[in-house]
C-alpha cells in the first residue's frame, strides 16, 4: 500500500523528514510489509490547529447540512466495504469474513446514528420549566475531539466516535494504531473523497509518544480513546489538570460468561466458543472466563476442549475461524500467561503454543485452564490477557459466581446461559457490568444499544448508541416572552 501521509486540513500531507519511521508488517505474513510509515510529532499540532479553525464553521452549519456529508460518507464506505476489508485484514491479520463484518459496520454506523442516536440530543422544550417561562434542552458541540484508535478493530471503534462527534457539529484529530495505519490512511481516503470541508477530519500516524502529545494538545476539548487500561489511565493522569476536557475512555475486559445446571448445552458451548475465541481472543469484549454449575461441568468442559482443539487457524485468505495475535509481543506475553497460570496452580486443560504455519506470522493456539481455587489476587485470574485463553471455575451457589463475575476490576460483559429468568434478573442487581446478555456470548455487541463498562473497563461514558452524548454539552434556557410584571418585583427592591 502506497504510503500518503498525515491528512490535515483536507490534503495527505507526506512525511519526508520526519522524527522517525514504523513498519507496518502483516501479522499473518512476516514477509507482506504493508506500509512504511514516517511521522512527524508537528504534525499533531498543525493537524488539532486545523481542526480548530475548521470548527467554528462546521458547528455553525445545520444538523441537515451535516448530514448531507455523511450521507455521502456513508455512501463511499459501503462502495468500499470490500476494499477496507482487504486492509484491515492485511493489517490486523483476521479472516475476511470477519473484516467484512467490521467494513460494513462502518456505513451501518452513520445510519444507526442519524435514525436513532440523534433522537438522544434533540431539542426539547418543556412547558413551565418556571411557572410561566419555557426552558428548551438544546446539546451544542463541544470543539476539536481527538480519537485514538485501537488494533483490534481499528476502523469500525474509531468510527463509533468519529461519526457521533461529526454530526453533533465538533471537528476530528484522529491518531490509528501503529499497529493499524494502513486501516487509518484508507479512512482518510475516504474522507477525501467525500470532501469535507478542510480540517473537519484530519488524520495523523504514530505511536503512543504521538497519541500522548495529541490528547496533551491545547487545542482538544474531547478525548475519545479506545483501548486498554494502562493507556487509558496514563492519558487520565496527562489530562489530569485540563479541565476543559471531556474524556470518554473504552477500555479492557475481563468478561465472564455463567452457565448454570438448566443451560441449552450445545447453545452455551457453541457461543462460549465464539466468545472467547474469535479475533484470537482480541476483542475487549471476550469471554476469558467461564464459570460452570458442576452438574454440567464435566459435559461441557470435556465438549468445549474437543471443539477447540478442532478451530482452524490460518491466513487471512484462507477460509478460518482465526487469524494470528497483533505483534511478537502479543505472543509473548500469551505465552508467559501460560506459565502463569501454572505457577498460580491452574491446570492447562489445552496450552497455547506458537504455531508454525505456511505463512510465518504470530499464530498461537487457543487454550484452557482449570480453575481449582477462585484467587481474587491471582496475576492469571485478574489480567487482561488478549488472546484465545479460557479459565474454567466450578460453583453450584449463584451468589459465589457472582462474586467471581465482579472480581477482576474490569467490569464489561457478562453472559448468562440459564432458562431461568430469575437468575438474570439477580446477575442484573449484582454484575457491575455495563453489557449483560442473556442465553447470547459476551461479544457481538449491536451499535444500537450503548457500549461501555464499570472499573478498569470504562470512565462511564458509554459508546456506541450513547457516544452522541460525550460529544455534546446540554444547553438550558430559559425563554420569557412576557413583558416586565412591576407587582412581581422581589421584596426589598422598591
Ligand atoms: P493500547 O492501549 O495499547 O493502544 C491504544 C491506542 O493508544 C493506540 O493508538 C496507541 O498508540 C495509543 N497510545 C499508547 N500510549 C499512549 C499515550 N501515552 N497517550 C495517548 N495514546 C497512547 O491498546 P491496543 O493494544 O491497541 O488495543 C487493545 C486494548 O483495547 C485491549 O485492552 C482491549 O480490551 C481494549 N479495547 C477496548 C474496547 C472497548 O470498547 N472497551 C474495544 C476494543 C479494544
Amino acid at each position: 500500500i502506497k504510503y500518503k501521509g498525515d491528512f490535515i486540513n483536507g490534503r495527505f500531507v507526506p512525511v519526508s523528514k520526519g522524527d522517525g519511521e514504523f513498519k507496518d508488517i502483516s501479522p499473518a505474513d512476516l514477509s507482506d510489509l504493508v506500509m512504511t510509515v514516517p511521522f512527524k510529532n508537528d504534525h499533531i499540532d498543525e493537524a488539532c490547529v486545523a481542526a480548530k479553525k475548521a470548527y467554528m464553521g462546521w458547528a455553525m452549519l445545520s444538523v441537515d447540512e451535516r448530514r448531507g456529508y455523511l450521507m455521502r460518507l456513508k455512501e463511499l464506505f459501503d462502495s468500499h466495504a470490500e476494499q477496507m476489508a482487504q486492509v484491515i485484514s492485511r493489517d490486523t491479520g483476521k479472516p475476511t469474513w470477519e473484516a467484512l463484518t467490521e467494513a460494513k459496520a462502518l456505513g451501518a454506523k452513520i445510519d444507526i446514528t442519524l435514525n436513532q442516536s440523534l433522537n438522544l440530543v434533540a431539542e426539547e422544550r418543556i412547558p413551565n420549566a418556571l411557572p410561566q417561562v419555557e426552558g428548551v434542552i438544546r446539546y451544542r458541540s463541544r470543539g476539536v475531539m481527538a480519537v485514538v484508535g485501537p488494533f483490534n478493530f481499528p476502523a469500525h471503534l474509531p468510527n463509533g466516535h468519529i461519526i457521533p462527534a461529526l454530526i453533533a457539529g465538533n471537528t476530528v484529530v484522529f491518531k490509528p494504531s501503529e499497529q493499524t495505519p494502513a486501516v487509518g490512511q484508507f479512512m482518510a481516503e475516504i474522507y477525501e473523497k467525500a470532501q469535507f470541508p478542510p480540517g473537519v477530519f484530519n488524520l495523523v500516524q504514530g505511536a503512543g509518544a504521538a497519541g500522548g502529545r495529541l490528547v496533551a494538545n491545547e487545542h482538544v476539548d474531547g478525548i475519545l480513546f479506545t483501548g486498554s487500561y494502562e493507556v487509558g489511565l496514563k492519558i487520565k493522569q496527562e489530562t489530569l489538570n485540563h479541565y476543559w476536557k471531556i474524556l470518554a475512555l473504552e477500555m479492557g475486559g475481563k468478561n465472564a460468561t455463567v452457565v448454570w445446571d438448566d443451560a441449552d448445552m450445545d447453545k452455551a458451548i457453541y457461543e462460549s466458543l465464539v466468545g472467547s475465541y474469535m479475533t484470537a481472543g482480541q476483542r475487549c469484549s471476550c469471554t476469558s472466563r467461564i464459570i460452570l454449575h458442576p452438574k454440567i461441568a464435566d459435559e461441557f468442559t470435556e465438549r468445549f476442549y474437543q471443539a477447540a482443539k478442532k478451530l482452524s487457524i490460518g491466513h487471512w485468505t484462507e477460509n478460518t475461524f482465526m487469524g494470528p495475535l497483533i505483534n511478537e509481543a502479543a505472543v509473548e506475553k500469551y505465552i508467559r500467561f501460560q506459565e502463569i497460570a501454572n505457577r498460580e496452580n491452574c491446570e492447562s486443560l489445552m496450552r497455547g503454543k506458537a504455531l508454525d504455519l505456511k505463512h510465518k506470522g504470530y499464530y498461537v493456539t487457543p487454550s484452557i485452564h482449570l480453575v481449582n481455587k477462585f484467587d481474587p489476587n491471582s496475576v492469571y485470574q485478574k489480567s487482561e490477557i488478549f488472546g484465545p485463553n479460557v479459565a474454567i471455575y466450578q460453583s453450584d451457589n449463584f451468589d459465589e459466581a457472582m462474586n467471581i463475575v465482579n472480581s477482576s476490576g474490569y467490569g464489561l460483559v457478562m453472559a448468562l446461559f440459564s432458562k431461568n429468568k430469575e437468575l438474570y434478573e439477580q446477575a442484573l442487581l449484582k454484575a457491575r457490568v455495563g453489557l449483560l446478555n442473556w442465553n447470547r456470548t459476551t461479544n457481538g455487541s449491536s451499535s444500537r444499544l450503548p457500549f461501555g463498562g464499570m472499573g478498569k473497563s470504562g470512565n462511564d461514558r458509554p459508546s456506541a448508541h450513547f457516544a452522541i452524548q460525550y460529544c455534546t454539552v446540554p444547553v438550558a434556557s430559559l425563554e420569557d416572552a412576557t413583558p416586565f410584571d412591576p407587582t412581581k418585583i422581589l421584596p426589598g427592591m422598591n
